[in-house]
């Protein structure tokens, strides 16, 4: 019997928790959360996650500022509107969707926005406090699964968890955050021989790899808990993960569907990241 972790569920009611924060922080203070969003070019995969991201500000109380930039855009003149925001005292959060256009260093604008305003949590000062387990802006994704898995009730400590995907944006930063809970933690990616094997240890598999259903039952334990990043298009263009939901489901203990797993509780947590930054900024007490 596979329980199904209802992303979209969870996200919708964090979504209702922040709702009645922000309105009571409004009312007592009469300061409103602000996020930016920056978007350069016309990615149509952008335009929608920047759209989503809007709509939820709307929803929750949080005023959001878009910027629209063309792809011509260069990259001092984003750098300028980043020091710009910066600066600004209504904006609590700063967003640059990703990607950039490819005459951008995006390492070099990341850093640019300030750690108290990177709300997606890539700054390398944010990364280097989630390392050290300080407190500091985690990134969305990474800090998704992991309410997944607590609002399931699901155990961390000392269940091994693999995660397949070693990048800086999910694998890494989960890895880090599993670590914080007491997991014994296995990272796994391209070069990692005998995957299958690897990920048959796990009580916890994370994927992240970019790979229209790659994982099949054959890569999970009986009862395993397996939370699915992945954000694919296949042949028919309809959104799959990068596990074979159909192959897995019976096998795990608990599995995340796509769509309505991970995604929308990205978004989710960037709503918390921007009520975060807020209060830290306002001097609001958590
Ligand atoms: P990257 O392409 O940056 O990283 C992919 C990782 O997977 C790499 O570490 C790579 O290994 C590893 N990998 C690729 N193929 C294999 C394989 N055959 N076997 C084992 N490991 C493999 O992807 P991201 O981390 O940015 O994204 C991963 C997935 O998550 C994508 O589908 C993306 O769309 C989705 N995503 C979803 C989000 C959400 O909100 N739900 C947010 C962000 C991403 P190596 O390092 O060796 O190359």
């Amino acid at each position: 019997m596979t329980r199904l972790i209802r992303g979209k569920e969870m996200a919708l009611s964090i979504r209702e928790e922040i709702k009645a924060e922000v309105a009571k922080i409004c009312l007592e203070k009469n300061k409103v959360p602000g996020l930016a969003v920056i978007q350069v070019g016309e990615n149509p995969a952008s335009c929608v996650y920047v759209n989503n991201k809007k709509k939820a500000c709307e929803e929750v109380g949080i005023k959001s500022f878009g910027y629209e930039l063309p792809a011509q855009t260069s990259e001092q003149e984003l750098l300028d509107l980043v020091d710009t925001l910066n600066e600004d005292p209504n904006v609590h959060g700063i967003l640059c969707q990703l990607p950039l256009p490819k005459h951008m260093d995006e390492f070099k604008v990341l850093c640019r926005v300030k750690p108290e305003k990177d709300v997606d949590g890539f700054h390398p000062v944010n990364v280097g406090l989630l390392s050290i387990g300080k407190d500091g802006l985690v990134s969305c994704t990474p800090a998704g699964v992991l309410e997944m898995l607590i609002r399931s009730d699901i155990d961390i400590s000392g269940k091994e968890c693999v995660i397949i995907g070693r990048s800086n944006i999910v694998g890494k930063p989960v890895a880090q955050l599993m670590i914080a809970k007491n997991a014994t933690v296995t990272i796994a990616h391209s070069k990692t021989k005998d995957l299958k094997e690897v990920c048959k240890r796990a009580d916890i598999l994370i994927v992240a790899i970019g790979r229209p259903k790659f994982v099949t039952a054959e890569y999970v334990k009986p009862g395993a808990v397996v939370i699915d990043v992945g954000i694919n298009r296949d042949a028919d263009c309809k959104l799959v993960g990068d596990v074979d939901f159909d192959s897995v489901f019976g096998v795990a203990g608990a599995l995340s569907p796509v769509p309505n797993g991970v995604g929308p509780m990205t978004i989710a947590m960037l709503m918390k990241n921007t009520l975060h930054a807020f209060k830290l900024i306002e001097g609001i007490a958590e």
